[in-house]
């Protein structure tokens, strides 16, 4: 319900009590004795009914990660603002424009979590995980922060589930991060996806391919947008995924960077793309797939999917050889991945919202009583039960069932305690049959489970 409230609404500047209530207000509080609260543009509330996909994508993930040795890590919400602008890099975007950065009752600069790799790489190298395994594998999921504009269609906290493996280069881990993710695709039946990959090389053939890059776009300079021409001194391969068509043209004819990789970076590649044929994983290369932070060598990757639009990405990864080292940890290769959840949740079918197995119709205060712990046992078992809180008559009582989408009714008054048999009605047949009061639940739990 949106209720804007003109009337009564008053500004109130310094520390102000409120006298009825003895509430202190912070300084430039604007409220009114009868505000009605919104959420904040851009940030969503995620309801029953749109809740289930997310649950269900959760759960996909979770289950796929932990089968290829993937742990689960909980990280802050927020970090130091230094983390990211070190991490994610000081000329993106999403440092210069997007992220919710305040200062915090001590005067230390906060930032709301954008994404979630520095934020793993910092627990990575403050707690050592690397003396402790080889390779760390970890997987986090939780909302991200980004002041993004709202008509293009993006959320400013939206939800994003990631991994990151830390301790080797070899590409037989990107192929199985790759295969990873395409699993969890595949288990919630999302399947018009499209992988696209790339190589962005490292720090030996990159510098090169930079400045042939800017060489060539030094030339076109004019028909940059203005983020352009701003990249093009800072992060100039960034360009070549800018979607304003006076770029786009120009990038189109640009140097590829896969002619500029190194011997090695050419057989990380190879054998990345190798392995994907040999599992049977369907790719194409896009020359073109750059992303947006610094960080990222070699394998960049993007799973886009026609059916959302021009927001085609639901996910994207890539290595990041140089980051923990940047991050102030020893010299360690990773590599990992976020999804939207947002987007794949929306692309999932067939999702159902869940519905009572049994609803009890229950009528009058001993057959309240009498039936509980019968519930309770049920519920023990994993069974869903509703029943009716507001003491209605039957027929309001049915037709509540009949709105949860309860599988059975049963039914409960006077006459049956009396008679020691309540009534089980199947709601899609209608059929309906005696049970005795003093088997329950074992009949029930039976018939719900056959
Ligand atoms: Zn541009
Ligand atoms: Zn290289």
């Amino acid at each position: 319900m949106l209720v804007f409230v003109k009337d009564k609404t008053v500004d109130r500047n310094s520390q102000d009590k409120d006298i009825k209530s003895g509430l202190t207000f912070p300084s430039g509080c604007v409220y009114s004795d009868a505000m009605k609260f919104q959420s904040i543009r851009g940030v969503n509330d995620i309801l029953p009914g749109e809740i289930e996909a997310v649950q269900r994508l959760e759960e996909a993930a979770r289950s796929v990660f932990e089968s290829f040795g993937f742990s689960e890590i909980r990280i802050p919400i927020f970090e130091v603002t230094e983390l990211f602008a070190r991490g994610i890099g000081a000329t993106t975007d999403i440092v210069e424009k997007e992220m919710y950065t305040f200062d915090d009752r001590d005067g230390k600069k906060i930032t709301l979590r954008p994404e979630g790799t520095a934020p793993v790489v910092r627990a990575y190298i403050e707690h050592q995980l690397n003396l402790k395994a080889p390779v760390t594998k970890l997987y986090y999921l939780g909302p991200m922060f980004r002041h993004e504009r709202p008509q293009a269609g993006r959320f400013r906290q939206f939800y994003q589930i990631g991994v990151e493996a830390l301790g080797t280069d070899r590409p037989t881990m990107d192929v199985e991060v790759l295969a990873m993710l395409m699993a969890v695709f595949q288990n919630v039946g999302v399947t018009e996806v499209r992988l696209e990959i790339n190589s962005l090389g490292d720090a030996a053939c990159r510098p090169h391919y930079r400045k042939t890059l800017k060489a060539y776009f030094k030339t076109h300079l004019a028909q940059f947008c203005e983020d352009c021409q701003r990249r093009y001194e800072t992060n100039p391969m960034r360009i070549l995924d800018c979607k304003k068509e006076g770029c786009r043209a120009v990038a189109a004819k640009a140097p590829s960077p896969l002619d500029h990789l190194c011997a090695e970076c050419l057989a990380h590649f190879q054998q990345v793309k190798d392995g994907l044929n040999r599992l049977k994983i369907p790719f194409v290369v896009n020359e073109h797939l750059v992303r947006g932070l610094d960080y990222y060598t070699r394998t960049a990757f993007e799973i886009t999917t026609t059916k959302l639009g021009a927001q085609n990405a639901v996910a994207a990864g890539g290595r990041y050889d140089g980051l923990v080292e940047e991050l102030g940890g020893p010299p360690t290769p990773g590599i990992g991945f976020a999804m939207g959840v947002e987007r794949i949740a929306s692309l999932m079918e067939g999702i159902e919202t869940p519905r009572p197995d049994v609803f009890f119709a229950l009528l009058g205060e001993e057959a309240v009583r009498q039936m509980l712990p019968v519930i309770v046992r049920l519920r023990g078992h994993g069974v869903r039960v509703e029943m009716d809180y507001s003491g209605g008559g039957l027929k309001k009582q049915m037709g509540l069932a009949d709105k949860l989408g309860a599988r059975y009714t049963l039914m409960v008054g006077e006459n049956e305690l009396k008679s020691g048999k309540a009534i089980l009605r199947d709601m899609a047949t209608k059929a309906q049959e005696e049970i005795l009061l003093t088997t329950l639940p074992d009949p029930l739990m039976k018939i719900i489970r056959s």
